[in-house]
């Protein structure tokens, strides 16, 4: 670090992307993007946007907010668009957080949220899963802090039933409760059928997993109409134009080929449940994950160390160093091919 750098931000962790080495072709899983490239017309949107870049992109996403608003039965006015569901997350420490309103999440989850409190001093508690990784929805009643839930969780797959999250927000009628469904459309339920009866609940989608962009950048909030005029109100305060010109097109055709990204994320469900049976079958423990990804482990090998034999053999996975989850390594769900060379790698090396 420079001796510039303020002393605030010398002393803070930031978030730790997975890797993306270039020393060798990996079959890469460790990211939880999506093996299948966006449809056919994403191409054309976007080649068509690039002859205007010299104008600014529309700041409002009017466009791409009406196809969304559309898509999810909900008015323009309650959508947002961002630069990735990241930065609706950013926005929402900085909308909503202060010194003395912080938020809850799960000790295992998203690691983002830890380090946006850091970030932007907004306090935050832990609060541990049960023992099966499994959230209690009890242990959120009546909090005195908003509540960011990721649903289905990350790092876990586990998903909460609906019913679950509208007693959370029910118990909680003053609080912000945040729903982050990156991973709804491999088999969890949305909570933007809840907005109607909760005004508390806001939820976060992104393009990046199921709708192959993770490499165009685009997020959203879809939330009561006060909720996104306070989101605005940042956005409009760091970078009104945070979504350019091609993701903005290349969002608009997703939507209109939603047929084709409904398919993909059927073929990543089926090819999830096929590798899990594969993995229970070499004696994995493996968790009921509602994601495109799986977190498993086995008893004879330490979650660190498969995850180097892994990457020895030309395949990524993703290892994280928390104390619960260290022993376990979470896989992405690949295409069938990718997934059949990660379950004969693994066989061979637990043999
Ligand atoms: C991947 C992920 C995000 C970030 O998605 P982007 O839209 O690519 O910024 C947010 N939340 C969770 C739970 C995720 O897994």
């Amino acid at each position: 670090m420079s001796r510039f750098l303020s002393s605030r931000l010398s002393r803070l962790g930031t978030y730790v992307p997975g890797e993306q080495p270039q020393d060798r072709q990996y079959i890469k899983l460790n990211t939880n993007e999506s093996p299948y490239p966006p449809a056919p017309l994403t191409e054309e949107k976007v080649r068509e946007a690039l002859w205007q870049l010299h104008l600014y992109p529309d700041p409002d996403c009017r466009a791409l907010t009406k196809a969304l608003a559309e898509y999810n039965a909900v008015l323009p006015e309650q959508i947002l668009c961002a630069n990735g569901s990241d930065d609706i997350l950013s926005y929402i420490f900085l909308a909503f957080g202060d010194a003395k309103r912080g938020f809850s999440f799960p000790d295992i989850t998203y690691g983002f949220y830890q380090v946006y409190g850091d970030f932007y001093s907004v306090p935050y508690r832990k609060i541990p899963l049960r023992e099966d990784f499994s959230l209690a929805p009890e242990d959120y009643f009546a909090l005195d802090s908003g509540i960011i839930l990721a649903n289905p969780n990350a790092q876990t797959g586990l998903a909460l039933e609906l019913k679950q999250i509208a007693a959370i927000a029910e118990k909680n009628p003053d609080q912000l409760v945040v729903v982050d469904e990156a991973y709804v459309d491999f088999g969890g339920e949305s909570a933007a059928a809840l907005l109607p009866e909760y005004d508390n609940i806001l939820v976060v989608r992104t393009f990046s997993k199921s709708r192959s962009l993770a490499g165009g950048r685009l997020g959203y909030a879809i939330a009561g109409k006060e909720l996104i005029v306070d989101l605005n109100t940042v956005k409009y305060s760091i970078n009104p134009y945070n979504v350019n010109r091609m993701t903005q097109a290349a969002g608009i055709a997703a939507l209109q080929e939603d047929g084709y990204y409904v398919d993909c994320c059927k073929r990543i469900m089926s090819t999830r449940e096929s590798t899990k049976k594969a993995l229970q079958a070499l004696g994995m423990e493996v968790t009921d994950s509602k994601a495109n990804f799986l977190l498993a482990h086995h008893a004879s090998i330490e979650g660190e160390a498969l995850y180097r034999s892994l990457k020895e053999r030309g395949i990524l996975v993703r290892h994280f160093k928390d104390q619960r989850i260290r022993d376990w390594i979470r896989i992405s769900i690949g295409t069938e091919k990718q997934m059949a060379r990660l379950v004969a790698e693994i066989g061979a090396i637990l043999e």
